[in-house]
């Protein structure tokens, strides 16, 4: 189903779903599993799975040389969400990336997921690679998220790239974008950011998935100046606990947004990242009981590959 459509049953009650992802080429899919076991007593209407970036690896050619070679340690997105569909009965999201992909193969991996019969996908840029100071498109790949979301609802209007063909059954994916209260990192200011998300809205997005973020008053803003600028779509919050006192360092450098002094002040205070595990915990329950009072649509975590957190806190709160 939709995740527009879970949205309208639930009736105005909030939802609980979170995001995986895939493990690194040769581990073991079971962890995974053994993660998303517990959660399932939520009922997670939807569960994300992302997509990781290409990266650059260095080969040994035996001559004292290294041969450079592009590849993505945790491939495998679209097999996974088709598995945890058949696996727990629940909607799976796969995020599909414009960076590292061509227009073609990103019609196959459309194609894949049509016949899945996965109903959504999430539509993003994806960041620069490790060693590229700025994102580059690939030749023949989408240099936009609002691209990608172009190309799918043009799919679902029948619309392949190339081939004019005579469609019997058409794709019909919902299509999730990201926003970010705290403006992306690459946008002069948040407003040029909202035009560019009203743009994603626009070609065909159906709903937003934040980035995350700690100051809920950020994200209600956020919403009223989407609102203000006709993007009327829903937009989830998503929601990351604290789990390592290195977060302190990590997630303003990584992802460009703030975090509150009292939750800075507490991590600090704790003696070890076990305590650390338990302050994110709760300053995310409390986080989470705000924009439940607030009314959003989803309470969407990220997961980051372990979820005893994420259980604590939906225990608390479903
Ligand atoms: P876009 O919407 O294309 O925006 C990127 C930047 O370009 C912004 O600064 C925007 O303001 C600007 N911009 C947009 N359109 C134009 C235009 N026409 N002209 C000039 N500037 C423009 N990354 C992964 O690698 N894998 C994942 O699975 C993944 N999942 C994510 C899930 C969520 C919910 C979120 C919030 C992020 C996720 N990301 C993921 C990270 C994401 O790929 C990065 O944040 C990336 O840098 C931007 O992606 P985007 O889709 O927001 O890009």
């Amino acid at each position: 189903m939709k995740v527009t459509d879970h949205i309208k049953n639930a009736n105005g009650k909030t939802l609980f779903s979170f995001e995986v992802i895939p493990p690194k080429k040769g581990k073991n899919i079971q962890d995974l599993y053994n993660n998303i076991d517990p959660l399932m007593e939520f009922k997670p209407p939807f569960i994300d799975v992302t997509t990781s970036r290409e990266e650059y690896v260095y080969i040994d050619k035996g001559n004292g040389l290294l041969d450079k070679r592009i590849t993505r340690m945790r491939p495998g997105t679209v097999g996974i969400c088709a598995s945890i569909m058949h696996k727990y009965q629940v909607d799976a999201i796969p995020h599909l990336l414009c960076g590292g992909f061509t227009k073609e193969e990103t019609e196959y991996v459309l194609v894949d997921c049509h016949y899945l019969g996965l109903d959504n996908v999430m539509a993003l840029r994806g960041d620069s690679m490790k060693d590229e100071p700025y994102f580059k498109p690939c030749d023949g790949g989408h240099a936009y998220a609002s691209e990608l979301v172009e190309q799918i609802a043009s799919l679902n209007r029948g619309k392949y790239l190339h081939d004019d063909i005579e469609v019997e059954h058409y794709s019909d994916f919902c299509i999730g974008v990201a926003g970010y209260p705290e403006k992306h990192m690459e946008a002069p200011s948040l407003a040029t950011d909202l035009k560019r998300l009203k743009a994603k809205v626009d070609a065909g997005a159906d709903y937003v998935v934040t980035q995350m973020f700690f100051d809920n008053q950020k994200y209600f803003e956020f919403v009223e100046k989407a609102r203000e600028m006709g993007i009327d779509v829903p937009i989830i919050p998503g929601i990351k606990p604290i789990a390592v006192k290195r977060h302190l360092q990590l997630l303003p450098q990584v992802f460009k947004i703030d975090l509150p002094q009292d939750l800075i002040d507490a991590v600090e205070d704790c003696k070890d990242n076990k305590a650390v595990r338990q302050v994110g915990i709760e300053f995310a329950i409390q986080q989470s009981k705000e924009l439940l009072d607030f009314g959003v649509p989803v309470l969407h975590y990220y997961s980051m590959g372990k979820s005893d957190n994420i259980h604590a806190i939906a225990k608390a709160l479903f």
